[in-house]
């Protein structure tokens, strides 16, 4: 290794007693206290537009965190201006020191900026402080770590030469500026998705979701303080059609790095064809869209494991990861056993303000998701083919709480079967036990997605026919665990078909699209 050799961050435990569960507790304690004032970061400069957003915690709405700046047009235009103007520069500069850069912002987050950032998640996005751990500080740590190695990889892949002959690849950016559009559930994707193009030499303009741009701004103020120049990332809070409608029409846009909703990837996508004579170049599209993972088990599956591995895939960060477990195959022979395990630990699983560390289920992330998710489970306690089993309560009155809900379908293609809802609900489904077969082409042909999926079994034919015939139904496919939680450098994520364009986060293979080499032959 010629930069520093990356391993994964170790996730700190928050237990009582732990100097880091109280600097955490100090660091919310401190972001209640003032209202936060957030500006726009365009260039050189912090924008205020006057026209302020409230932001609140979804698991208590009354209480203001702060406001941010809105934009409109204008200021995608200043955005794109100031990434295009910076570009030269940055790209000119070797990639040891873009790498130095990023790296110096993980060690930032590792130490003196890991309290504020998991605060940050833990109030604006209603993260749990183990959720927040795992995602603000440890995911988005490995991200920036890692991908300073895997972009050394790239450069250092250079073709054969012959006597006389020296050929090389020169990994240049793309000619442009890349589009990043952030989704509110993971602030490390958030931090991931306008850093990896610019780690590659490009300049970004960054669109975080509203839901979000409390954590967005520690991430910027870290990249700041990094030495992150100006005009490299610009962070931007405009309305989605307002802003595509200045980026999509740039002849400059060179890329798009998106992690969001299925159907406003598929209009992007579509947006991005019309405009195609527009552009110098094909732009890159890269997207991370929905989800409906499943977890099959097999008749030979240990009944315990999957309880757990429900529970826990189902129910962490409420279900509001594209990764979460919602709709689970359950042979007969296991049904009862499994039944009972969810019950008892759902008993034990406290829901409430993620201030207090022991809640484990807090609230989901605003009143449309809570209208949105209320609405399949009331649908849900009326349909005659499904059966409420577990939860199905819910209550906004101090903040967006949602019951953790097992619904039991009758029918497998009963719509909670089929649809992303993005929060709290798991839908069971029991098959014939010796129908193993049969049921994985159900898994496979059941949902448009493609992204996670589990098996549970002790039998390794199951386990070789399952990982066979649901070759394209998962990008990430999990044997005997739950199917959330990639780590990065060890499960690079991402999947297909409706899932997205599987270009695995955390990985070369994502760096790549942020790369457009040139070959040179030289004759000696
Ligand atoms: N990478 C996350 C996981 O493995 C999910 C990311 C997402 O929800 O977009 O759970």
């Amino acid at each position: 290794y010629y930069i520093p050799e990356p391993s994964n961050e170790p996730v700190l435990s928050y237990a009582p007693g732990t100097d880091e569960r109280e600097a955490l507790q100090q660091a919310v304690k401190e972001a209640r206290k003032h209202e936060a004032d957030i500006p726009m970061y365009i260039g050189s400069e912090e924008v205020r537009t006057g026209n302020k957003i409230k932001m609140s915690p979804p698991y208590d709405h009354q209480h203001t965190l702060g406001y941010f700046h809105e934009g409109d047009a204008s200021h995608v235009q200043q955005a794109i201006d100031a990434a295009l103007a910076a570009k030269q520069q940055w790209e000119d500069l070797s990639w040891e020191h873009r790498a130095s850069i990023f790296l110096k912002a993980a060690d930032l987050i590792a130490g003196p900026y890991r309290a504020k950032i998991n605060a940050a998640t833990m109030l604006a996005q209603s993260k749990n402080a183990f959720q927040a751990e795992i995602d603000a500080a440890c995911e988005l740590i490995d991200f920036l770590r890692f991908n300073a190695a895997f972009m050394q990889e790239i450069y250092m892949d250079q073709p054969e030469s012959s006597p006389g002959v020296w050929n090389r690849m020169e990994y240049r950016p793309l000619e442009g500026f890349v589009f990043a559009i952030t989704p509110f559930n993971f602030t490390a994707i958030s931090g991931n998705l306008p850093a990896a193009p610019a780690l590659m030499g490009n300049t970004v303009v960054w669109k975080p979701n509203y839901s979000q741009v409390y954590s967005a701004q520690v991430i910027m103020e870290v990249f700041k303080e990094a030495g992150l120049p100006d005009g490299v990332i610009n962070l931007i809070y405009v309305d989605g059609p307002v802003a595509g409608d200045v980026i999509f029409k740039h002849p400059d846009f060179a890329g798009l790095h998106f992690t969001g909703s299925t159907k406003v990837f598929k209009h992007l996508w579509k947006t991005i064809g019309e405009n195609i004579d527009l552009y110098k170049s094909y732009p890159r599209i890269v997207g991370e869209t929905g989800g409906k993972d499943f977890v099959i088990a097999h008749k030979s599956a240990n009944a315990q494991e999957v309880a757990t591995g429900l529970v826990r895939g189902a129910f962490e960060f409420q279900g509001q990861k594209c990764s979460a477990a919602s709709r689970a195959y359950i042979p007969s022979n296991l049904w009862e056993e499994v039944k009972e395990l969810i019950g008892k630990d759902l008993k034990d699983i406290s829901m409430g303000s993620p201030e207090d560390f022991s809640n484990f289920v807090n609230a989901v992330i605003d009143q449309n998701a809570f209208k949105k998710i209320a609405g399949y489970i009331d649908q849900a306690k009326q349909d005659a083919d499904v059966e409420v089993l577990f939860g199905g309560n819910y209550d906004d009155s101090v903040g967006y709480f949602i019951e953790p809900t097992v619904l039991l379908a009758k029918d497998p293609h009963y719509t909670t079967m089929e649809e992303e809802i993005f929060g709290p609900v798991l839908t069971v489904y029991v098959y014939d036990e010796d129908k193993f077969e049969e049921t994985l082409e159900l898994v496979d042909s059941t949902s448009p997605y493609a992204l996670t999926g589990a098996v549970f079994s002790k039998d390794r034919y199951a386990v070789e026919l399952a990982t066979r015939k649901l070759r394209n139904a998962a990008g990430n496919f999990y044997i005997n665990d739950k199917p959330t939680g990639a780590v990065v450098g060890q499960q690079p994520f991402g999947g297909a078909r409706g899932s997205g364009t599987n270009d695995k986060a955390g990985a070369g293979i994502n760096l790549l699209r942020w790369v457009s080499a040139r070959t040179i032959k030289e004759t000696l």
